[in-house]
């Protein structure tokens, strides 16, 4: 088990983002040394992006040092301004930083409507579970720390200054998540003074705030992630490579008993989610996933060969806007695809995503747990101003859910001389109702 004593010398790690990242504390050079969080290492921030953008191939274990770093970063910044801060908590808040994502799925969110529960939960199982390396690391720090993490995660920890560095509307996660992504996809617009941003931050009250003279800074933030979104997030190709991901998941789950698994821990991953150990989530990585998808390409099964093969050779589906919800048109292209000996259940596959940019509204309609408002601090006037009330863009994208609608099909479909245009016919405007 790795232990936690260190030299006395720092620890650094060269970062495009970053520049530097550094590790003090033997704790957090534990913790990166347990197999569960060099397991992040095989897992990559954007899932499917790279079939985009060729650069986006990043891992979240690059991503998880940064968030502790931003982390560190914000809190120096604290101590330096001699702001009211619990500095009694800066290790939980780092430490929850490192490990915020350490349950994470492979194939980043793909996986997570196959298996039925989200990478949080599973966060917090590693971190409470006593036969990881990550909860020996944490036990040793003093009993109880392992669940104050856990806490501070599952955001139920009662110091809400600490929960809202690890996950809010302007939390370590976000701040280096966007840019990292930014970086690595070579998308420029979604960059953004992260330095001035950590300046202008402050804890007031429950909530850490922003300098009011950090507007133009926070509003640079907020329109990176709508860029970001479009740009990256809700990419049709992008999206393309999801669904063909999350339909050979499905086929290979219907099909398992007959089907060869090059890994163990796949059968009890397609068979029933609830016969999983911790061990078999832990030992499906990307690689692993990419390794069955590549042998299952020559299955006897044809419809589960042929979407692998699709992709490994990256022979996405095409798409077709769906704006408004229109399940009569679905059905009958659905009868267009089989007509032409595809199954419309794994090759008409409608698509749907969204977000809300920004939200004011606290726990209000339409607030997912991350969403909050962000709050300006006015020195002259010494009060908190919420942000959109002071700026005109962020008002003009705030509140309401983006959604993204699209219908899958493969390109043969669309390219059928006959079947092709009356598809398009059907998802016409002047069709839908
Ligand atoms: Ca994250």
């Amino acid at each position: 088990m790795p232990s936690a004593s260190m030299s006395e010398d720092e620890k650094v790690f060269k970062d495009p983002v970053h520049g530097y990242i550094y590790v003090h504390d033997p704790v957090i050079w534990a913790l990166i040394n347990t197999k569960e969080v060099q397991r992040l290492r095989r897992i990559r921030q954007l899932g499917t992006a790279s079939v985009t953008y060729p650069g986006g191939d990043h891992t979240r274990f690059s991503h998880s040092l940064g968030v502790y770093e931003v982390i560190r970063q914000i809190l120096l910044a604290f101590e330096r301004n001699n702001y009211a801060w619990p500095h009694h908590l800066d290790r939980l808040a780092m430490v929850s930083g490192l490990l915020h994502d350490v349950g994470h799925a492979a194939y980043s969110h793909a996986l997570e409507p196959v298996i039925g529960m989200r990478h949080e939960r599973w966060s917090e199982r590693i971190i409470l579970d006593p036969t990881t390396e990550v909860h020996q690391v944490l036990n040793e720090v003093y009993p109880g720390f392992a669940q104050h993490v856990a806490d501070v995660i599952g955001k139920r920890y009662p110091n809400p200054l600490v929960v809202s560095l690890v996950s809010g509307q302007l939390d370590a996660d976000r701040l280096d998540y966007l840019m990292r992504d930014s970086i690595f996809t070579g998308v420029d617009y979604g960059k953004f003074d992260l330095a001035r941003i950590i300046r202008v931050m402050l804890p007031k009250e429950d909530k850490i705030v922003v300098r009011k003279s950090g507007l133009h800074t926070v509003e640079a933030y907020l329109l990176a992630r709508y860029f970001m979104y479009w740009q990256v997030y809700f990419h049709p190709v992008n999206r393309s490579a999801e669904v063909i991901l999350r339909m050979i998941l499905e086929r290979a789950k219907l099909i398992h008993e007959s089907l060869f698994m090059p890994h163990p821990a796949l059968r009890r991953l397609l068979r029933e989610q609830s016969e999983m150990s911790l061990e078999d989530y832990l030992a499906i990585d990307d690689n692993v996933l990419t390794n069955a998808f590549n042998v299952w390409s020559s299955a006897t099964d044809v419809v589960l060969s042929d979407l692998c093969r699709r992709w490994m050779g990256r022979h996405l589906f095409k798409y077709l806007e769906y704006p408004t919800s229109n399940l009569k048109a679905v059905f009958d292209i659905g009868q267009d695809v089989a007509s032409l000996g595809f199954d419309p259940q794994y090759y008409c596959v409608v698509d749907e995503t969204g977000t809300v940019y920004y939200d004011y509204y606290v726990g209000g309609e339409g607030t997912s747990g991350k969403e909050g408002a962000l709050f300006l601090w006015d020195d002259e006037k010494a009060q908190l101003i919420e942000m959109s009330r002071l700026s005109k863009p962020i008002s003009a994208i705030a509140r309401e859910r983006q959604m993204v609608r699209r219908l899958y099909l493969p390109e043969e479909v669309l390219s059928h001389p006959i079947i092709g245009p009356r598809i398009v016919q059907r998802m016409a405007p002047s069709d839908v109702r």
